[in-house]
């Protein structure tokens, strides 16, 4: 029979799929590795993009263990791998403020 399959593609076959979302490797950004910089020391790190992070999610810029003193609230950036900064609900990026509001949009 030549439908039987080698233990090692069986094996990859079982690698191959996202264990956090259960879809195939590549098709999910579950494992995408985005930079998480401190903006009080700079310190960067690369760290897996967390589920809670918007779309488009490259940098995250948040304090660090040691800058964080509690009480406030982590104030919490993201930007997109251009360097935008974006939503952190939709991913889209922030325009920046238009220098007329009195525009109005159709
Ligand atoms: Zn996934
Ligand atoms: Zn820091």
């Amino acid at each position: 029979m030549s439908a039987r399959r080698s233990p090692i593609e069986v094996m990859a076959d079982r690698v191959m799929k996202c264990v956090r979302c259960g879809a195939p490797m590549g098709g999910c950004d579950c494992w995408v590795k985005i930079t998480l910089r401190c903006p009080k020391c700079k310190r960067t790190m690369q760290v897996t993009k967390d589920a809670t992070n918007p779309p488009n999610t490259a940098i995250v810029e948040a304090p660090c263990d040691k800058c964080d003193r509690g009480g406030d609230k982590p104030e919490t950036s993201y930007y997109n791998a251009k360097g935008q900064q974006i939503y952190g609900d939709t991913g889209e990026p922030i325009t920046p403020a238009r220098p007329s509001p009195s525009r109005v949009l159709p």
